[in-house]
């Protein structure tokens, strides 16, 4: 089977219906690309930018990110990218910035929020990311946004870097698009508007589901609510879909439920452009959709959609969609 796999490395990923699909990797540090490029990924969908920042006593440097970020576009060479800001808080610290100690850190001062008030760190990163931008097809997605101010301000952030470069004689590529990722029902539920605004969106169904779900996805003791195929959450996803479809924008997915052999046919189905999954899965889940018709699989998954258990849900994704 791994041999049949290892054939499609150079192929591009498409249905058995003819529909071009985007098989990306989600990366933590430069050094994955090696696994990345293995694997045939057609791109990345998540780079998870906290390592940078993480096991050391200060912010990483302009410098040091600017060369993290341009070693992975020019080693991804001309694919598209898509680096997420800073996502720390939550379940990630950073001792270094004396972070306030907080009762529910997974509803607190993380991501967005976090880069929003500590803007000087923040624009460090999006300088970086912006000189880097030269060097590749970069995306900048930002994290945890929950509401339409967030993204407007740190857009306009973006904005006001790039200038700042312009004025110094420094080259920022021409078009970057920007994107957010879905962690927050606010936004599923608001995807209509947002997509009037973003370039993209990118599904994080880790945070997603334990946001909906009201279940901390750390705990054992609630695991049995973190439940990838609830029919809440699949209306969610569908709901980001459809929106962004009507503004011609693309809707991704780079949570763990994008690389998941049961979720893939639902995913496909409910029309999801973009799937980035750790490298090791790629070319089984290309191998599989190369097989799968989006066509027929629509009706099957609106349908798992109107299900009213997420047990049922699974029981007829397994029965109905799974070739
Ligand atoms: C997610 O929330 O699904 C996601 C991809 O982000 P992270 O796992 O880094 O929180
Ligand atoms: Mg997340």
């Amino acid at each position: 089977q791994r041999a049949t796999w290892a054939k499609l490395v150079n192929e591009k990923t498409v249905t058995a219906d003819g529909v071009r699909i985007e098989l990306a990797a989600n990366i933590g540090t430069p050094e994955d690309i090696e696994s990345v490029l293995k694997n045939g990924a057609e791109g990345i969908g998540l780079y998870r930018t906290e390592f940078l920042y993480m096991g050391r006593t200060q912010l990483p440097s302009e410098e040091e990110q600017y060369n993290a970020y341009k070693t992975v576009l020019e080693k991804m060479d001309g694919k598209p990218v898509v680096i997420r800001t800073l996502d720390i808080g939550g379940d990630k610290e950073l001792p270094y910035l004396n972070m306030p100690k907080e009762l529910n850190p997974f509803l607190g001062f993380r991501a967005i929020r976090l880069c929003l008030e500590m803007q000087d760190m923040f624009r460090v990163q999006l300088r970086a990311l912006l000189r880097a931008s030269m060097f590749g097809n970069l995306k900048i997605m930002f994290p945890m946004i929950a509401t339409l101010e967030e993204f407007r301000q740190a857009k306009q952030i973006v904005e006001e870097e790039k200038a700042k470069l312009i004025a110094e004689g420094i080259s920022v590529a021409g078009r970057i698009e920007i994107g957010i990722m879905v962690e927050v029902p606010a936004i599923a539920l608001l995807a209509d508007v947002f997509a009037k605004e973003v370039d993209f969106f990118s599904i994080g169904t880790n945070d997603l589901i334990q946001y909906t779900m009201a279940a901390d996805r750390m705990n054992e003791k609630v695991s049995y609510l973190y439940q990838p195929y609830h029919p809440a959450l699949l209306r969610l996803i569908d709901m980001v879909i459809q929106a962004a479809h009507k503004e011609g924008k693309w809707a991704g997915m780079c949570g763990e439920m994008a690389g998941d052999p049961v979720a893939i046919p639902l995913l496909l189905g409910l029309g999801l452009d973009e799937f980035s999954m750790s490298a090791s899965s790629i070319l089984q889940a290309r191998n599989m959709m190369k097989k799968l018709s989006r066509e027929e699989l629509e009706a099957h998954a609106r349908k798992a959609m109107t299900m009213s258990t997420g047990e049922e849900a699974v029981r007829y994704v397994k029965q109905w969609l799974i070739p």
